[in-house]
């Protein structure tokens, strides 16, 4: 059995003419079901003959999850989904409402194996990669589940996409292509914590999608601490592959910065900052940690105005991300953490 969900449009074209032997068009009509409609029962799919349906019924599957949990924000409607795998895996997507659009944030990874100090999913360990189709299948039951059509998808949910790397982009193609899901590339955003060789990839890979670094500090102590990738990846080399990245795409690169009180929020970390990013064209988000460790904590206000006016001086273009979902703990892995069956399956 294969899935149907993790063939980008050109395999699924070449799986219904040369496997299977059928008009092209019926590629059309199956990624026009599936992704335009939500139907994602071969069974159902009756613009295809009986015979058609039985075929692909015996030899594909379609990645279907299962809701497990749902908590919506009073304060903004952001809605957080736990979704269980086919495995029995669960993973978190969250979709966001803003003036405009429609956000949703996606996971690539059951867990993550980077283990960042201040993360839920870091901390709840490593089980597996996702595949393409369970990557892209979040964007299609949200839509399904919500009644909604999702404009923006930024893959910032658990894992880390970069340690899966060809499946991430195999979902890429399919969020992006417009007989698939339809996104346009500049309204979806890979996010890593940084790791080099596979930045420059993403450009050379011709992935236009926009690209956020995990920077959360700048000097090397600070980030060793907070991201133990940072021993093998470090600050430099991590700007270094962002620059070759610009040199390639031209694309303005977005910096995330996890603002800690007392730990990475002084004067001296902002200048250090703008060193840092000196020559790289970036936009720097600056992010009040979420507590899920109780030792970490946000910086006032007044603070976090601060550290951003000094990164304005050097010319930096900065904003303070306006938080979403506060009160249903929005940042990823947390909702997974609490669910009562995952804390003993993590212990
Ligand atoms: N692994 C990738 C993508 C997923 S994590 C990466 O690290 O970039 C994406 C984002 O989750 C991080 O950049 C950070 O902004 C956010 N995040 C994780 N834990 C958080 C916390 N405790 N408070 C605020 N944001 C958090
Ligand atoms: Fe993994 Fe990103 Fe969380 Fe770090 S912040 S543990 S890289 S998901």
């Amino acid at each position: 059995m294969k899935s149907i969900m993790s063939m980008d449009y050109e395999e699924l074209k070449s799986e219904i003419t040369e496997k299977l032997g059928w008009e092209r068009y019926r590629a059309d009509q199956i990624a026009n079901w599936i992704y335009d409609k939500h139907v994602l029962d071969f069974s159902e799919m009756t613009n295809l003959s009986k015979e058609y349906r039985r075929i692909l019924g015996e030899n594909y599957y379609v990645d279907k999850l299962e809701l497990v949990d749902k908590q919506v924000s009073k304060i903004d409607g952001t809605t957080k989904y736990l979704w269980k795998l086919n495995d029995g895996n669960t993973i978190e997507s969250v979709l966001i409402f803003y003036p405009n659009r429609i956000s949703a944030c996606i996971s690539t990874q059951v867990g993550c194996p980077v283990g960042c100090k201040f993360c839920a999913t870091g901390m709840s360990g490593f089980m597996r990669n996702l595949s393409a189709g369970e990557i892209v299948s979040q964007i299609i039951h949200m839509e399904k589940e919500a009644r909604i059509r999702i404009g923006n998808v930024v893959y910032m949910g658990m894992g880390e996409p970069f340690l899966n790397y060809d499946n991430v982009i195999k979902s890429l193609k399919i969020v992006n292509h417009p007989k698939m899901i339809g996104i346009g590339i500049r309204h979806i955003t890979v996010s890593t914590v940084g790791i080099p060789g596979k930045i420059v990839s993403f450009a050379e890979d011709g992935m236009n999608a926009r690209l956020a670094i995990s920077l959360h500090a700048a000097y090397n102590h600070k980030r060793d601490f907070l991201v133990p990738l940072n021993v093998k990846y470090p600050i430099e080399e991590i700007i270094q592959a962002a620059r070759e990245y610009q040199k390639i795409t031209k694309n303005r690169v977005s910096v995330e910065y996890i603002m800690i009180k007392e730990f990475n929020d002084y004067d001296s970390d902002a200048e250090k900052l703008a060193e840092v990013l000196k020559g790289l064209k970036v936009f720097v988000n600056l992010i009040p940690v979420n507590p899920v460790v109780r030792d970490f904590r946000r910086p006032s206000r007044g603070r976090i105005e601060a550290f951003k006016r000094i990164l304005e001086r050097h010319g930096i273009e900065v904003e303070v991300r306006v938080e979403k979902g506060t009160d249903i703990d929005a940042a990823c892995g947390q909702l997974r953490i609490r669910s009562g069956k995952l804390r003993r399956a993590f212990k």
